[in-house]
């Protein structure tokens, strides 16, 4: 698979696991926001609950209490003798705990903070009539169950409503006992309301928070890893471009080497032939290069070697594919030219390098000569060649020639098999 469908693939792999992460992390987030505020007004609408129920018992523990009947101060009408009357006179009368109950669910309404309602199945008093969701709440407590929950939208404000029963303790018998009661008997239950509006905006606005926090971290995280795997790319990239370039590139003259020229010249073979164009092909070597060396020491003649290569690369046009072909031996390819053009390129190299002095670290000015071989080409020619190779063939023939021939010379290649 290439780089770049590799990345594509990866960003596309990444994007969706990081998006599955984060709307997984919402989700889990909303999930347990919501759990936290459900069980906060529970937990409230339960202590409510208890809380009535410790006032409850502490009542029923002494039996009802009795307050001094003033102005206002209304009698138990379901209390056989709820007044009484001390010996100064003052009269009392009886709040048991089912009127005190009621009184604290009016002055909690007064005060708007929470209502509660206690109910039974078969209430003394008319207004302790169980609704619907309370009717059911008590059938349900009678089958064992402990709790009844209800939400609901009255006046646009949401309610939340909490139902438990009353079981009967052994101090509500003083004045239950003749209904029939038992320890342990459920008796109705208690209704707490709950205003949850401001509770339900506030999770709202949470679960808003959460979802506008994720959706920025997620592009955020998204927006990071795209960039870095751009970088990234773009390093990577850059070191194959620089990989490639070495594959092609001599290492001493920085010249292209033999794999490029060949790579090249079976491009130029096929596009001269299809456009019926002339190709030619210079051979050249350094002559008598062995003897230098020894002279003057390999590294000497490695700088040598790369100020040819300069001298060479300067003459050189920018269609001209010029290479190190092996040890002190270089070829150049020269597309759409002919025999004569390739000559006259090939003695103005000659001259260049003849002209070239070389100074050395120790200050020694030296000068060498090469020795080259053109053939040039033309599209019909090419085309019988047996291959690409061919013109380089006969180019080196030609300079085995100019060797031949006393060396600091130009020779080309004749089909005829005359060389000149
Ligand atoms: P001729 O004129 O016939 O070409 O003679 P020559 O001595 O140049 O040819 P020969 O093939 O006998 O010797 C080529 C020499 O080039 C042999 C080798 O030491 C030298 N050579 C090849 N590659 C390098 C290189 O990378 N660095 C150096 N310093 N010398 C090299
Ligand atoms: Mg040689
Ligand atoms: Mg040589």
């Amino acid at each position: 698979m290439e780089l770049k469908s590799l990345w594509k693939q990866f960003i596309r792999r990444i994007t969706v696991i990081i998006s599955l992460f984060t709307i997984g992390m919402i989700l889990g987030l909303f999930i347990k926001n919501n759990q936290l505020l459900s069980r906060e007004v529970e937990s409230r609408a339960k202590s409510h609950f208890d809380n009535i129920l410790l006032t409850r018992r502490w009542n029923a523990n002494y039996h009802g209490l009795y307050v001094e009947k003033t102005e206002g101060v209304l009698s138990n009408p379901y209390l056989n003798n709820p007044d009484i009357v001390s010996s100064d006179g003052t009269v009392y009368t009886q709040k048991n705990p089912a009127l005190m109950t009621r009184e604290i669910s009016e002055l909690a309404i007064t005060d708007s903070l929470y209502s509660f309602h206690i109910t039974s199945l078969n209430p003394i008093n008319p207004d302790n009539l169980a609704d619907d969701f309370e009717t059911n709440a008590l059938k349900s407590f009678e089958q064992g169950e402990v709790e009844a929950f209800q939400k609901f939208i009255k006046d646009g404000k949401t309610i939340y409503r909490y139902m438990a029963p009353l079981v009967v303790e052994a101090s509500c018998l003083t004045c239950h006992a003749e209904q029939g009661y038992q320890v342990g008997d459920i008796r109705g239950g208690i209704s707490v309301n709950i205003d949850i509006t401001d509770i339900e905006s506030a999770q709202r606005w949470n679960n808003i928070l959460i979802f506008m926090l994720s959706t920025l971290s997620l592009t955020v995280l998204l927006v990071i890893t795209y960039l870095f795997i751009r970088q990234l790319m773009h390093k990577i990239a850059q070191n194959q471009s620089a990989i490639k370039a070495l594959a092609v590139t001599d290492e001493l003259t920085q010249l292209h080497n033999r794999r490029f020229f060949f790579e090249k010249l079976s491009q130029e073979y096929s596009r001269s032939i299809r456009h019926k164009r002339n190709m030619a092909c210079i051979m050249m070597d350094i002559d008598f290069f062995k003897k230098f060396n020894d002279t003057y020491g390999h590294q000497v003649g490695d700088l040598v070697l790369k100020r040819v290569a300069q001298v060479l690369q300067e003459k050189a046009r920018a269609t001209d594919t010029l290479a190190r072909y092996g040890g002190e031996e270089f070829v150049v390819l020269l597309p759409e030219t002919d025999e004569s053009g390739a000559e006259i390129f090939a003695e103005k190299m000659r001259r260049a390098v003849e002209a070239e002095v070389i100074t050395t670290d120790d200050n020694q000015n030296l000068q060498v000569a090469i020795s080259l071989g053109v053939c040039g080409l033309d599209w019909e020619a090419l085309s019988n060649c047996e291959d690409e190779t061919v013109i380089v063939k006969y180019a080196d023939q030609a300079l085995y020639q100019a060797k031949e021939m006393g060396r600091n010379q130009v020779q080309t290649y004749h089909s005829s098999g005359d060389k000149s």
